[in-house]
């Protein structure tokens, strides 16, 4: 079980990751050990999202268009989100309808 986020910790592990891809570019090193990085990232991104407690769920999550406020996205993690999970159950649907709407 993921322990609860904690969004400080969080915060610091973000920019920690991005201190280090920048130190990886600027010396130059294979994008292998940069894209282990974005591994550890999306390990720690996915244990974050899956944490909180209403994981799954649909309802309005404040954080989206690439604003932390202001904007709100429907489920706590979406590829739209952190580009690298499914889409949820709301652009799902949505795909859907547009599919649906020319292949109908
Ligand atoms: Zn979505």
């Amino acid at each position: 079980m993921p322990t609860p986020w904690d969004k400080e910790e969080f915060d610091r592990f973000e920019r920690d990751i991005q201190r280090q891809r920048r130190e990886l570019r600027a010396a130059g090193k294979p994008e292998a050990e940069i894209g282990e990085l974005f591994r550890k990232e999306r390990e720690k991104e996915d244990a974050m999202l899956s944490s909180q407690k209403f994981a799954g769920k649909v309802g309005a999550f404040e954080g989206a268009n690439y604003e932390a406020k202001g904007y709100y996205r429907p489920e706590v993690d979406c590829i739209m989100f952190t580009r690298h999970k499914a889409f949820c159950a709301v652009c799902r649907r949505a795909i859907e309808r547009v599919i649906g709407m020319y292949a109908g």
